[in-house]
C-alpha cells in the first residue's frame, strides 16, 4: 500500500509565499522519512488555478487566465526544486485530465442524488471564495481576512447536500486518529456541532473554471474542482481515468497537510464528497500553524513579507529547512526570526555538528594514515556511543512518525552533543601519547560512527547537508532503507577520509 502524502493546491493567484513554502518543505521532509521506511511513497502536490480570483488578477495584468496561471505554476515549479523538494506529482488543475475526473466525481455525487439546484444569496469574499456570515446591523460587509469589502450575489447555484452527512462526519472528526494536532480537532468539532449546511459547488457568470456537465451556464466552484485534484494527481502517470482504480493507484491519501485556515475544508466538505461518491477518506489530517515575522502577522500592506526565493538565495535551503522545522513545534503557530534563525543554524549545524564531524575527521586522518581507524567491529558492538546511538535512533523515528519535526531534531541534536561530550572527557589527544592505541582506535571510530548516524538521521530535514556528511566520512549512503544504514558499525575501516571541509559555512 502506497504511503501518499499531499501539500495543499496552492492558489496561483499570486506568486509562492513563506507560508506554502512552510507546507512543502515538511511534506518533503515527511515524504523522505516515509522512503527510508521503506514505504512506496506518492508525494503530491500542485497548483489550484480556477476561480473569480485567478480571472481577475489574469485581466488586471491584461493576459488570459491561462497564460497566468502558466506563469505562476511555472514559479512553484522552479522555486520547489530550488527548494531539493521530492514531490513525485505536480498538478494543476486547468489540466484536461482533471477536467475528466472532476466530471466523473461529478456524476457519482449527482447519481447518489446529492445535487440539486437551489438559489444561493450571500456576502462573497472573493479573496476566500467563499460566503461569509455577516452582522445584519452593520452598513457595510468587510471581510476579516482580507479587509475588503464583500460582494452581494442572488444568484442559482447547484448544491451539495452535506446536510445529509452530519452523523457520518461527526464520528469521523470524533475519532482520535483523524485529525493533528488535537487543539485543530475541536475547533471542527465546534463547527460541526452547529449543523452542518448544504454548500453551493456552481457559480454563474464565470468563464475561468470547469463546465458544470449538463448545467451550461455553470463552472464548479474553485474548492470543489480543487480537492478533486488530489485524485486527478494520481491518474497522471496513467492511462486511466476511471475513478474505479483509484485504490490501485495509492488512494486513500496517508496524510493531506494543510495549513489551519482550510483544515475545515478537508475535514469537512472533502470527507462528505468522498463518500457521497462512494470513495475513502483519507487516513489523516494534518493542520498546522501561521508563520509570523518578528511577532507581526506578515501582510501585503503591511510590506513585509519574506519571499523565498530571496530566503533561499541569502541563506540556502538546508539552514532554512532547519530552523524553521527545528525551532517551530510543527502543528503550532511560529514566528520567523532573522537573528534566532542565523542564531540556531550556526549553533546546531555549524557548531555542535560540523564541528564534531571536523575534529573528529581530522584527529582521524592524522593519526590513522588518513583514514578510518583500523578496527574489530565486534570490540566497539558495546561501546557507550553505540547505545547513546541507538537511544536517538529510536527517539528519532518516533518523532519523524508522530510528525513532530522538532523533537525529531532533538533527538539528533542529542547524540551529537553526548558525542562532543564524550570525545571532551575521553581525550583522544592525550591518551594517543601512551600506548593505549586501541583505545583511541574505537574511540575515535566510534565518535565518526555517530556522526554517520547523524547524518543519515538528519536527511528528512537537510538533505543536502546530509550527504555532504555522508562524503565526508567515505560512506556510500544506501539512500533507500534505513534498516540497512541505520546498524552499528557500517564504517570500513581503513578506508580513507578525504579532506576535511566546512558542511556549513557559518551565516551572519
Ligand atoms: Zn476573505
Amino acid at each position: 500500500m502506497p504511503y501518499t502524502l499531499t501539500t495543499p493546491l496552492f492558489y496561483v493567484n499570486d506568486k509562492p509565499h513563506l507560508g506554502s513554502t512552510y507546507t512543502t518543505i515538511a511534506c518533503d521532509a515527511l515524504a523522505r522519512f516515509n522512503r527510508y521506511q521503506g514505504h512506496d511513497v506518492i508525494f503530491i502536490t500542485g497548483v489550484d488555478e480556477h476561480g473569480q480570483k485567478i480571472e481577475r488578477s489574469a485581466e488586471a495584468k491584461n493576459i488570459s487566465p491561462q497564460q497566468h496561471c502558466d506563469e505562476v505554476s511555472q514559479v512553484y515549479q522552479e522555486l520547489w526544486a530550488n527548494w531539493s523538494m521530492s514531490h513525485d506529482r505536480f498538478v494543476r488543475t486547468s489540466s484536461e485530465i482533471h477536467t475528466n475526473i472532476v466530471n466523473s466525481f461529478f456524476d457519482r455525487i449527482n447519481d447518489s442524488g446529492d445535487i440539486y439546484m437551489g438559489r444561493q444569496q450571500g456576502w462573497y469574499c472573493i479573496g476566500c471564495e467563499e460566503y461569509k456570515d455577516v452582522d445584519p446591523n452593520l452598513k457595510e460587509h468587510k471581510c476579516e481576512l482580507h479587509q475588503k469589502v464583500l460582494e452581494w450575489k442572488d444568484e442559482e447555484n447547484l448544491f451539495f447536500r452535506l446536510s445529509r452527512f452530519q452523523t457520518q462526519i461527526e464520528s469521523l472528526i470524533n475519532r482520535e486518529d483523524f485529525i493533528f494536532p488535537e487543539s485543530r480537532r475541536n475547533e471542527i468539532k465546534n463547527f460541526v456541532k452547529q449543523g452542518l449546511r448544504d454548500f453551493s459547488i456552481s457559480r454563474v457568470n464565470l468563464k475561468w473554471g470547469i463546465p458544470v456537465p449538463g448545467y451550461s451556464e455553470h463552472t464548479f466552484y474553485v474548492w470543489f474542482d480543487a480537492l478533486v485534484g488530489y485524485l486527478t494527481a494520481l491518474f497522471l502517470s496513467h492511462t486511466s481515468t476511471s475513478l474505479d482504480n483509484l485504490g490501485k493507484l495509492g488512494w486513500p491519501a496517508s496524510v493531506h497537510m494543510v495549513g489551519k485556515d482550510i483544515l475545515r475544508f478537508h475535514a469537512v466538505y472533502w470527507p462528505a464528497m468522498l463518500l457521497s461518491a462512494g470513495l475513502p477518506i483519507p487516513n489523516k489530517l494534518f493542520g498546522h500553524g501561521f508563520l509570523t515575522r518578528e511577532g507581526q502577522k506578515m501582510g501585503k500592506s503591511l510590506g513585509n513579507i519574506i519571499d523565498p526565493a530571496e530566503l533561499i538565495s541569502t541563506y540556502g535551503s538546508d539552514p532554512i529547512r532547519w530552523y524553521l522545522l527545528r525551532d517551530i513545534k510543527f502543528g503550532s503557530d511560529g514566528d520567523f526570526q532573522k537573528e534566532r534563525l542565523v542564531n540556531i543554524v550556526n549553533n546546531d549545524l555549524a557548531n555542535i555538528i560540523g564541528n564534531l564531524l571536523n575534529r573528529t575527521l581530522s584527529m582521524s586522518r592524522k593519526w590513522f594514515d588518513n583514514g578510518i581507524p583500523l578496527i574489530n567491529i565486534s570490540n566497539i558492538k558495546s561501546h557507550i556511543l553505540a547505545s547513546v546511538a541507538e537511544e536517538s535512533i529510536k527517539s528519532a523515528i518516533t518523532n519523524y512518525s508522530k510528525i513532530s519535526f522538532h523533537e525529531a531534531a532533538e533527538s539528533i541534536l542529542n547524540l551529537a552533543s553526548a558525542s562532543n561530550i564524550y570525545l571532551n572527557e575521553s581525550q583522544p589527544w592525550k591518551v594517543i601519547r601512551t600506548d593505549d592505541i586501541q583505545k583511541v582506535s574505537e574511540d575515535i571510530y566510534c565518535v565518526l560512527e555517530s556522526t554517520r548516524i547523524i547524518g543519515i538521521l538528519l536527511a528528512p530535514i537537510v538533505p543536502e547537508l546530509s550527504s555532504k556528511i555522508m562524503q565526508q566520512l567515505s560512506y556510500q549512503f544506501n539512500n533507500s532503507n534505513w534498516t540497512l544504514d541505520l546498524n552499528w558499525g557500517l564504517l570500513v575501516p581503513g578506508n580513507k577520509l578525504p579532506e576535511p571541509q566546512p558542511i556549513l559555512n557559518k551565516l551572519d
